[in-house]
């Protein structure tokens, strides 16, 4: 896979900012580590290993894993504040948070920049977002001080639909969040141990067993889930009481935003998520399943 292009190229990338901004955590030096990959390989293959070697992702041992499910029990009765605190003193400068500046990610990102607002933050832009949602990251930068960096498939909305014959979210939804999402977020959860999710367990039924912290397979990284235990009221109240930037699209029935072919206002009594691929049986985009 070519590398994802970001939105400041010719800068140095906020990760390796953020990596000499803070100390490595205490327990960082005993997390399992992958090693011994085989060195017998094409050249592009050679650099992508040579890049591993170097910055090898993390392997989820037994041990390893059973770790983290007494982190995960433990913090069930933590606030969430409690729970970032513990990943960042954890997985820092290697742990992350994506973000779709949804209300639950808004208020992640107040709450990191109480703890650690050098905390690299992203978002994937999969160049179908709503205007009112990329407005958000300019909110985030005048509130916080704080860039999140969009992240953003090889090629732009017009080259996609070009190569694909058109719209690619009206025929097959799955592969469009493929392409646009989940290629992009595995490219950028190279080099890292940890990201955080604004998941809450009564968002649906698909997120009810989301643990406090857990291990992805499919993006090979340690998931903290701070939100997992709390109620969108507890979100909105939190919104509410500290005047945290939202989208304005909330106020106008889309309990949930995502890209725009892909999200319609909700009617009353809907799940919180139906707005969401609407007359398909998706219901995740595949970052949270
Ligand atoms: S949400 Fe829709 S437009 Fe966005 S990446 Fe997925 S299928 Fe494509």
């Amino acid at each position: 896979m070519k590398p994802v292009s970001t939105a400041e190229p010719s800068t140095e990338p906020k990760l390796e900012r953020a990596a000499g901004g803070q100390q490595p955590a205490s327990g960082a030096a005993s997390l399992p580590v992958v090693t011994g990959r085989d060195a017998d390989s094409q050249p592009a293959e050679d650099e992508l290993q040579g890049a591993l070697a170097a910055d090898p992702p993390l392997a989820p041992t037994e041990e390893f894993l059973a770790e983290l499910a007494d982190h995960s029990q433990r913090l069930e009765t933590a606030c969430p504040q409690q729970i970032l605190a513990w990943a960042v003193e954890r997985f820092a400068p290697k742990f992350s948070m994506a973000t779709a500046f949804g209300p639950e990610g808004m208020t992640i990102i107040h709450m990191l920049s109480e703890i650690a607002p050098e905390t690299p933050i992203f978002n994937l832009e999969t160049g179908y977002q709503f205007k009112e949602t990329l407005q958000l990251r300019e909110a985030v930068k005048q509130r916080y001080g704080i860039e999140v960096e969009f992240k953003y498939p090889q090629q732009t909305v017009q080259q996609y639909e070009a190569a694909n014959g058109g719209p690619v979210y009206k025929t097959d939804p799955n592969r469009c969040c493929f392409d646009r999402k989940l290629r992009v977020l595995k490219e950028a959860a190279r080099g890292l141990h940890a990201w955080a999710s604004a998941i809450r367990r009564d968002q649906s039924e698909d997120r009810a067993k989301a643990p406090i912290v857990g291990w992805d397979k499919k993006f090979q990284l340690v998931k903290i889930s701070p939100l997992a235990n709390w109620t969108k009221k507890e979100v909105w109240s939190l919104i509410s009481k500290h005047e945290i930037p939202y989208n304005p699209l909330h106020d106008q029935g889309y309990p949930s935003v995502g890209c725009w072919p892909c999200t319609r206002a909700n009617s009353l009594g809907e799940d919180e998520r139906a707005g969401r691929w609407s007359g398909f049986q998706k219901t995740e985009c595949g970052l949270h399943d």
